[in-house]
């Protein structure tokens, strides 16, 4: 570790970027060095700052990093270096940890429920952009900012498209037919009005934001107002094993074509990336704590940062880091995988192909979870892990 930072001296803006999380040049460096008891979080600095990059050149309008997806420190000022300015936040601490993180950085209150505390807290913190999707909660914002004249609202639309892994139309987004009456009163009270919507998480076809722009064209022009912003949210797509996606440019090419064919070229336009921003940028190093035929027991799980590798049955590319480096077998094994917790919920199906020799103390390597990984796990039963390091070359 000390020999790395000797011989390999990071610039200044490097080391405040990654927040005293020590660098190893690889994750087998990383989990021989720590001897960690948990799981080992690994964090790839230079691929997030590579896919910002990607965001920030192929997509016209300005890109709102939605913090929910990993509120990591370390991930927030990478970003802000990368050049990311805007901020996509769900909850007051969230509001709060952007703040006092990244102190002139553009917030935006984009769940559509919010505390009147929250809202009356994050006006006071300098929060402009507010995102609703119903005449009360439209109120809710008002009241609380004492009719403030400088909001930049967004009504939520429910829009209705296919195409996503993970559906978010459950729970929120006005209905289309009620939208025009919400877009016309919340006019009133917008210093800039804007409509905003979440096309699904993972969303595997770009056709999904094109349909949803065009909703968003019927409501507004039914609603005869005039518009600011306009917001395609998030559900920007990763590669998993069995789920090839389009490269991201072909979605920004049929966002962009899309938002000019129904007539939102000159307005303001924003998106929402989460999982696409930063999932290739984490990954979690989970120990064999015990073999059982095609079993692995392993310490980290559902309750920890493989939420998604067990509840959504989620498949993630991923590798075996032996031990003692003996070479693997070259034969693979679908295994079944447990967490460490008592709770039987705590399994992942998979199956997870690895060699057919794995033993006790291998380590397994779930990459592409830097997305809703680290950030979900609780500390049910006493595991988890707060082991994050970072890997740079
Ligand atoms: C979760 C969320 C996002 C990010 O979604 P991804 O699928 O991770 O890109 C963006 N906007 C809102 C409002 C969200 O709730």
């Amino acid at each position: 570790m000390q020999v790395i930072e000797a011989f390999r001296p990071l610039p200044q803006n490097q080391n405040w970027a990654l927040d005293g999380l020590k660098t190893y040049m690889s994750a087998e460096d990383a989990i021989a060095d720590e001897q960690c008891n948990d799981s080992v979080h690994l964090f790839y600095p230079e691929k997030l700052m590579e896919t910002a990059r990607r965001f920030l050149a192929g997509f016209r309008g300005t890109n709102l990093y939605a913090v929910k997806a990993n509120p990591h420190e370390a991930v927030l000022k990478h970003l802000w270096q990368a050049g990311v300015r805007d901020f996509d936040v769900a909850s007051l601490r969230e509001v709060e940890l952007v703040a006092k993180t990244l102190p002139g950085a553009n917030l935006y209150f984009m769940h559509p429920v919010k505390s009147r505390q929250a809202i009356r807290y994050a006006y006071a913190m300098g929060v402009r952009g507010f995102s609703f999707d119903s005449l009360d909660e439209l109120v809710k914002i008002e009241e609380e900012t004492s009719g403030a004249s400088d909001l930049k609202l967004f009504l939520r639309l429910g829009v209705v498209v296919k195409g996503a892994a993970y559906e978010l139309s459950g729970k929120f987004g006005a209905p289309l037919d009620i939208a025009p009456l919400i877009l016309q009163r919340a006019r009133v009270s917008a210093q800039r009005l804007g409509v905003c919507f979440h096309v699904g998480s993972q969303c595997m076809n770009p056709q999904a934001f094109a349909d949803a722009i065009s909703q968003a064209a019927t409501a507004v022009k039914a609603a005869g107002v005039h518009l600011d912003v306009i917001d395609v949210g998030g559900g920007f797509p990763v590669a998993y094993p069995g789920m090839e996606p389009p490269a991201l440019e072909d979605f920004f090419a049929v966002i962009h074509k899309a938002l000019d064919a129904n007539g939102f070229s000159g307005i303001e336009t924003l998106c929402e990336p989460g999982r696409a921003l930063v999932a290739e940028a984490g990954a979690v190093a989970a120990r064999v704590e015990l073999r059982k035929g095609e079993d692995l027991y392993l310490n980290d799980g559902t309750y920890g940062a493989l939420f998604d590798a067990g509840v959504p049955e989620w498949p993630f590319p991923i590798r075996l880091v032996a031990a003692d480096g003996r070479e693997t077998s070259r034969e693979t094994i679908g295994y079944r995988a447990y967490g460490p917790t008592c709770d039987s919920c705590d399994k992942m199906a998979g199956p997870f192909p690895l060699p057919a020799d794995v033993r006790e103390s291998d380590w397994v390597i779930f990459e592409h979870l830097g997305a809703y990984g680290h950030s979900m796990q609780a500390r049910f039963n006493g595991f988890y892990s707060e082991t994050m390091v970072a890997i740079v070359k």
